[in-house]
């Protein structure tokens, strides 16, 4: 199995996420910015393969679908905020990036972009061993780009094959689909952000 990174581009919030990391006592979750409102725009732009809709979609909605928090992403085709397929950094490492675009701490535009160098599975059956899960991937990059930055590597156990890892932890491999769910500490994090 390949270990591959997945990146966010937010080098702006670092300041906001180290007062979040010193007042935090339990938590593992880490708030970089927000929107102001509770509503995310997407749409898919021009270079992405028809096989990442679905697996974009229910990557989103796992944010949607959380009970507690108002957060709602919602696709639509006005929105400058895309969905894109294209070249990284080659194979492995980094596998999918999100770039925030920020006002103070406040997010105005984002854009997500899968690595078209990476060998990618589309479907919601089981990838395989040599294979990245999109639909995972998704799930990840959408909660960058509600705000959330990785959650503290303190209470990311094991490896990265570890499936008790929130969504939100860095790095994942190949052949696996347990960040499709969301963890607690995700829920809690989006919770927080968006009550
Ligand atoms: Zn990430």
């Amino acid at each position: 199995m390949k270990t591959l990174k997945l990146r966010t581009v937010a080098a702006l919030v670092l300041t906001p996420v180290m007062m979040f990391i010193t007042c935090q006592t339990v938590r593992a979750y880490v708030i970089g910015c927000t929107w102001p409102t509770s509503t995310g725009f997407y749409r898919f732009h021009s270079s992405l393969p028809s096989g990442f809709s679905d697996p974009t979609d229910r990557g989103a909605n796992a944010w949607t679908n959380v009970p507690e928090s108002s957060w709602i992403w919602y696709r639509d085709t006005y929105t400058t905020n895309y969905v894109k397929y294209g070249a990284i950094d080659g194979v492995g490492n980094t596998v999918a990036s999100t770039t925030r675009w920020i006002s103070g701490s406040t997010i105005y535009q984002i854009e997500i972009k899968y690595d078209s160098a990476e060998t990618w599975y589309t479907g919601a059956g089981n990838p395989a061993s040599d294979q990245l899960d999109a639909w995972s991937v998704a799930a990840h990059e959408f909660g960058h780009a509600l705000g959330l930055d990785h959650t503290q590597l303190t209470y990311c156990p094991g490896t990265v094959n570890d499936p008790s890892r929130a969504t939100m932890c860095s790095g994942y491999s190949t052949g696996l689909t347990y960040k499709r769910s969301l963890e607690l500490d995700d829920r809690t994090g989006v919770t927080v952000a968006y009550p």
